[in-house]
C-alpha cells in the first residue's frame, strides 16, 4: 500500500473530531486563500484556506454535532453547534468535501499556501498585502477564480472603491458602518468614536493620568481618537473557534454598537449564540451560518470580527480602523508556523510603507 499521512481535524470543544489520511505523494497540498465576501460573512475573518479530503481513502465525518448552512445553491458549510468552529464545506453534487486549515493538528509539509482567490470582493487587497510571500514562495493573486480570472497585481484596489476619508463635503465618510453575518442573522452597525468611547477599558479610563495607564491614552482608539484600533490573532483558541489559521479583531465600545433596530447593545441579540472558551470570556457566533461575531471578555469593550464589517473603502475597514502592524498576537500558538511568520513580516512591511506614506 501506497504511504499515508495522518491528520485529525478537531473543533474548539472537542465534540467534532475527525482523523484522516492523505496519500504521501500528493503532498504538500496547495492552498488558496479565499478573500469572497461569502466565506468572509460566513466565518468573520479575511481570507480562508481549505483542503480536500480525498474520499477513497476516508469515511465520511459524522456530521451530527455539526450545524450545516447552504451559503450557495452549491455548497454546505458544517460547523460545530456547540462552539461554532467552522470545520467543512462539501460541494452537493460531487460530495467533494474540503476541511479548513485550521482546525489540523499539523500542517507542515501537508499544507502549502500558493495565491489568492477572490481579491475583487475585496476592494483593497485585504489581507493579501500581508501574505505576498510564504516560504519564500510568492503568492499568486486572482481578482476572482483561480487561473480562471484576472492577476491582480501588488496593492490592487478597486477604481470603483470610495476611500472612506473626506476629500471633499461630497465625500463626507459614513458616521455608520454597518456589519453582519452571512444569513443576516447577527446585524449590527457602529458609530464613530466619540466621549462614550472612553468609558470602555476594563477599569473607566480616567481624564487624567493614573498609575495604571500613565500614558492616559485609551489603548483601543487610535489616529487621535478617531478610529478602533484593529489587530489579527494566531492564539489557539481564535484559530479552532473560527476553523482557520488567523483572525482580525476591531476593538470596539459597547457605547458604540447600535442594533438593526436602532436599540442599544445588549447580551445577547439575534441568532447569536456563544460558547465559553475560558473563563470569564464569551466566544459570540451565529448558531444559523457560524460566523465569529464577538470575543466577549470586558464589559464595555467587545472585539468585533472584521470580516463581518462592510466598511465602503474595502474590507480592512481602513476609513474605521487603524491595523496593529508590528506583530500577530500569540503567533507562537500557531500551528502553521511558517505562515504566521509570514504574516508577521508581512504586516510589519505593509505598516512600514503606510507610515511612512
Ligand atoms: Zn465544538
Ligand atoms: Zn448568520
Ligand atoms: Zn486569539
Amino acid at each position: 500500500m501506497a504511504s499515508t499521512a495522518s491528520v485529525t481535524a478537531s473543533c474548539l470543544c472537542g465534540t467534532s473530531t475527525y482523523p484522516f489520511t492523505l496519500p504521501t505523494s500528493s503532498l504538500p497540498l496547495p492552498a488558496r486563500f479565499c478573500h469572497c465576501t461569502t466565506c468572509r460573512h460566513t466565518s468573520g475573518v479575511l481570507c480562508t484556506t481549505y483542503i480536500t479530503v480525498p474520499p477513497d481513502l476516508n469515511p465520511a465525518p459524522d456530521f451530527s454535532t455539526l450545524t450545516p448552512y447552504d451559503s450557495s445553491d452549491r455548497l454546505t458549510r458544517y460547523f460545530c453547534s456547540t462552539c461554532g468552529t467552522h470545520m467543512f464545506v462539501r460541494e452537493r453534487a460531487s460530495g467533494r468535501l474540503i476541511v479548513c486549515t485550521g482546525v489540523l493538528n499539523k500542517t507542515a509539509g501537508i499544507v502549502q499556501p500558493v495565491g489568492h482567490e477572490w481579491l475583487g470582493d475585496t476592494r483593497d487587497g485585504g489581507a493579501s498585502d500581508w501574505l505576498r510571500a510564504i516560504e519564500g514562495r510568492a503568492q499568486d493573486r486572482w481578482l476572482g477564480d483561480e487561473e480562471k480570472s484576472e492577476a491582480a497585481p501588488l496593492n490592487w484596489r478597486s477604481a470603483s472603491r470610495h476611500t472612506g476619508t473626506a476629500a471633499s463635503a461630497e465625500a463626507k465618510p459614513a458616521d455608520r458602518l454597518h456589519a453582519h453575518c452571512h444569513c443576516n442573522g447577527v446585524s449590527f452597525s457602529i458609530s464613530r468614536p466619540s466621549v462614550h468611547s472612553l468609558d470602555a477599558g476594563p477599569a473607566p479610563y480616567h481624564s487624567g493620568a493614573s498609575a495604571e495607564d500613565p500614558a492616559n491614552e485609551p489603548w483601543w482608539l487610535r489616529a487621535n481618537r478617531t478610529k478602533f484600533l484593529a489587530g489579527t490573532c494566531a492564539c489557539r483558541s481564535c484559530r479552532l473557534a473560527s476553523g482557520f489559521d488567523f483572525v482580525a479583531w476591531a476593538f470596539v465600545p459597547t457605547a458604540n454598537i447600535t442594533l438593526e433596530d436602532g436599540s442599544p447593545f445588549k447580551r445577547y441579540f439575534g441568532s447569536i449564540r456563544t460558547f465559553e472558551s475560558s473563563p470569564g470570556t464569551k466566544r459570540a457566533f451565529c448558531g444559523v451560518c457560524g460566523a465569529s461575531v464577538f470575543w466577549d471578555g470586558r464589559e464595555g469593550l467587545l472585539d468585533v470580527a472584521v470580516g463581518l464589517l462592510d466598511a465602503e473603502g474595502g474590507v480592512r475597514a481602513e476609513g474605521w480602523v487603524e491595523w496593529w502592524t508590528r506583530r500577530v498576537s500569540f503567533g507562537e500558538e500557531a500551528v502553521n508556523g511558517s505562515l504566521i511568520g509570514a504574516l508577521e513580516e508581512g504586516l510589519k512591511t505593509w505598516g512600514g510603507a503606510r507610515d511612512d506614506a
